[in-house]
């Protein structure tokens, strides 16, 4: 026990004691540490999930180093300013976010706290890189992923990750904060939630786990097997990631390592490590567009022709556009509170490009209902199906839902697992049931009794689209 005034140890979404720079800083100040999580209000709510069950596992790892993990609700600057008249805590450590909305609050309490004579200790947090700090020879922001990506490769690497602490001396008195029970975050009626248990172990432990799995079974072939969702062969880490449970610095040097011992897998290492640029290239994005989520990139799309139909969207989101890739996709994520992101590529593009509804509205959605919802790698994936963002798919091509499930899920596994109903129409049927209707009913798929019809048909759709497309083309024009 130390007799020093106490330091607050601010965790965010960084929900981990490893390669943790904000709990290195505590562990080695020689002060008391007073463990802190404030309540993110605005959290979806698959995210809710997973953040009571993550800090149930940070509450239970730091117990272990003799220390007790506070529970705060309210604005940051008076949950700490509160915090502090009331421990006497003179000094905190916090990693800065990555999201610049965030940042700038970070900034001002930092500043607001050093004026009052607290000593602010900030460390970079959740990116192997800092947003902006890879730049072009002349000192520009990349707007292309190869380039900039190319860029970060050259770079000096990560840091060795940093061990967790051995101890977390605890104030002398004990600090008051909420029952995680109390903050209600698990739905309960209805459990909308129950499938996620079975497939997720939310925490740093489960972290650990998912990544070892996943290195000794699916890195090596990773590069050939991401884009089927049928075959599950993809390191699932995004959640993990997105809370801060494992660092990217992490995950980076076990690729390295595992590169290291086996040659075989480079290609894997190299096609997964690009996976994580996407990550740092959303971020760098969102930190010079901090609009992103809600404008798009390229101004020119700001007057994109959309509709608004209440009747689609709730398609869309139940998994019932009588488009069984779709649907599938719809389903894991309503189910599972993730969806394997070729579908991603494809429900998204069906909302965008087919139902013509506007690409913020899937954006939200997908906000609430993933569980690795993460600001900046959705606003840039939804914008760069859209054909709005920086280094995006043109708007002109166009998925065709049909194609891309013989393509990715070719004995239809995926759709049997997610849309059971149609799990006994044989191979070639199921991507696209109504193509022959009488067939699929001799299988026992009466559409519109058991399955939706199709909600639009693809053909006329990609039209419309691309008519929307020309319109904004011209209005731009003149
Ligand atoms: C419309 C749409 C919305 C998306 N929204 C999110 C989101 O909210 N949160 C999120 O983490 N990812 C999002 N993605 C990206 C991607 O689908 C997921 O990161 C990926 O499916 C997660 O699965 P995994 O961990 O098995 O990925 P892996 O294939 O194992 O990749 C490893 C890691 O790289 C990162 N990554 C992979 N692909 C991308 C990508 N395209 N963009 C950014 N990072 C990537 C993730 O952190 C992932 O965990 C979205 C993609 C689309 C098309």
């Amino acid at each position: 026990m130390t007799d020093r005034r106490p330091m607050i140890l601010w965790f965010r979404r960084d929900l981990r004691l490893s390669d943790q720079q904000a709990v290195a800083s505590a562990a080695s100040s020689g002060r008391p540490v007073i463990p802190l999580h404030i309540l993110d209000e605005t959290m979806g709510g698959a995210a809710r999930w997973w953040l009571h069950h993550s800090l149930a596992g940070l509450h239970r790892d730091i117990a272990a180093l003799g220390n007790r993990l506070v529970l705060r609700r309210g604005p940051a600057t008076e949950v700490i300013a509160g915090l502090i008249a009331e421990t006497g805590a003179e000094a905190i450590a916090f990693n800065r976010s990555p999201d610049p909305a965030v940042a700038a609050s970070d900034e001002a309490l930092a500043r607001r706290l050093r004026q009052a004579g607290i000593e602010v200790i900030t460390s970079d947090g959740g990116l192997l890189f800092e947003p902006g700090g890879i730049r072009t020879g002349t000192g520009q922001r990349f707007r292309v992923f190869t380039p900039f990506w190319r860029a970060c490769r050259a770079a000096p690497p990560p840091a060795w990750p940093l061990p967790a602490p051995e101890a977390l001396p605890a104030p002398s008195t004990p600090v008051a904060g909420d029952k995680l029970d109390d903050w209600c975050l698990l739905p309960t009626a209805p459990d909308w939630a129950r499938g996620f248990a079975p497939c997720w172990q939310p925490g740093e432990a489960g972290a650990r786990a998912r990544l070892a799995a996943f290195i000794r079974h699916d890195l090596r072939d990773y590069g050939a097997r991401r884009d089927r969702p049928d075959l599950q062969a993809t390191s699932r880490l995004s959640p993990h990631l997105a809370f801060g449970e494992i660092s990217p610095g992490q995950v980076w040097h076990a690729a390295h390592h595992a590169l290291a011992r086996d040659p075989a897998r480079s290609t894997g290492v190299e096609r997964f490590l690009s996976e994580l640029g996407w990550r740092e290239f959303s971020y760098h994005l969102l930190a010079a567009e901090p609009e992103m989520p809600r404008r798009p990139l390229r101004p020119e799309f700001a007057r994109f022709p959309t509709l608004r139909d209440d009747t689609a969207l709730r398609a869309w989101q139940r998994g019932l556009t009588g488009y069984p890739i779709v649907d599938a996709g719809m389903r894991e994520l309503w189910q599972t509170g993730w969806m394997h992101n070729r579908v991603r590529m494809v429900a998204a593009s069906f909302l965008i490009k087919d139902l013509l509804l506007p690409w913020t509205e899937g954006l939200a959605w997908f906000a609430d209902t993933l569980v690795d919802h993460d600001v900046a790698s959705n606003a840039a994936s939804w914008q760069w199906v859209a054909g709005c963002g920086a280094d995006a798919a043109p708007f002109f091509r166009i998925f065709n839902p049909t194609l891309q499930s013989r393509k990715f899920d070719p004995a239809g596994a995926y759709i049997r697992r997610f849309v059971p109903e149609l799990a006994r129409l044989p191979d070639e049927l199921i991507h696209a049931p109504a193509a022959d209707p009488d067939r699929a009913a001799r299988h026992g798929v009466v559409l519109g009794r058991d399955y939706p019809a199709p909600i639009v048909d693809h053909d006329a759709a990609r039209q419309r689209a691309l008519a929307a497309l020309a319109s904004l083309k011209q209005e731009n024009a003149a």
